[in-house]
């Protein structure tokens, strides 16, 4: 994680509609972690094309090989490593070009807003004062404003509902991405919260759920994470 950052939307921008209720709360620093499979997390299928387009041919072990070995005469040797530079050259271009598009960050982030909605509209039909999650961390590294931190949470949960703020994350599956650590990183120890293991708690640690799912709960939390975040402070 040498390139921390993440993109954040207001729920004004998402188009959340206006909360039915707000009550100060103070949560201590405690945070409830919860997951949502999105599609949103896998790449959209023109981002798959986009990517394989680009995807650079690596040269094969046995170049290496023969590159290394002293006996393989010059003219092979400035072949190959033309060859190596040009792939390195390639693969960097290619490392970059999700980010550097901002076509496909700005279709994923419709795509969230428009997820992040649909999860306020079933709230407000359960009957929730709002969307239930403080915010929600997407895959592809945008953090999107829910309920926000400091007020009562909006689900109906007697106990996490005032204990807890809460935050969800959305990967491929439960799959954890690098962006998703790096959203979870830099907001928890901005905001200080989740900043202890004892902070950190899983949706099914109060209720019988699969939510947060095991690939969150080994990435987030445990105690790895908390002395991430830790030496990530100093
Ligand atoms: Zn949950």
């Amino acid at each position: 994680m040498s390139d921390l950052r993440y993109r954040y939307m207001s729920r004004e921008k998402a188009g959340l509609k206006r909360p039915k209720a707000v009550r100060a709360a103070d949560h201590n620093g405690h945070q409830c972690f919860h997951w949502s499979a999105s599609d949103i997390t896998e790449r959209t299928s023109r981002q798959r094309a986009h990517d394989k387009a680009k995807e650079p041919q690596k040269p094969g072990i046995k170049w290496y090989r023969l590159w290394r070995n002293p006996a393989t005469d010059p003219i092979t040797r400035a072949n190959i490593s033309r060859k190596i530079r040009s792939y390195n050259k390639a693969k960097r271009k290619h490392n970059k070009a999700f980010e550097s598009d901002p076509r496909v960050l700005d279709k994923l982030d419709k795509k969230a807003a428009s997820i992040w909605r649909s999860f306020q509209a079933s709230h407000f039909a359960r009957n929730y004062a709002d969307i239930g999650y403080s915010e929600g961390h997407f895959a592809h590294g945008l953090v999107i404003e829910g309920r926000g931190y400091g007020v009562h949470c909006a689900a109906s949960g007697p106990r996490a509902n005032y204990m807890f703020n809460s935050v969800n994350v959305m990967g491929p599956g439960d799959k954890v991405t690098s962006e998703m650590m790096n959203s979870n990183a830099i907001r928890s120890t901005t905001l200080n919260v989740g900043l202890t293991l004892d902070q950190r708690h899983g949706h099914n640690d109060y209720m019988p759920t699969a939510c947060p799912g095991p690939s969150n709960r080994a990435t987030f939390l445990t105690e790895a994470w908390t002395k991430f975040l830790a030496s990530f402070r100093k």
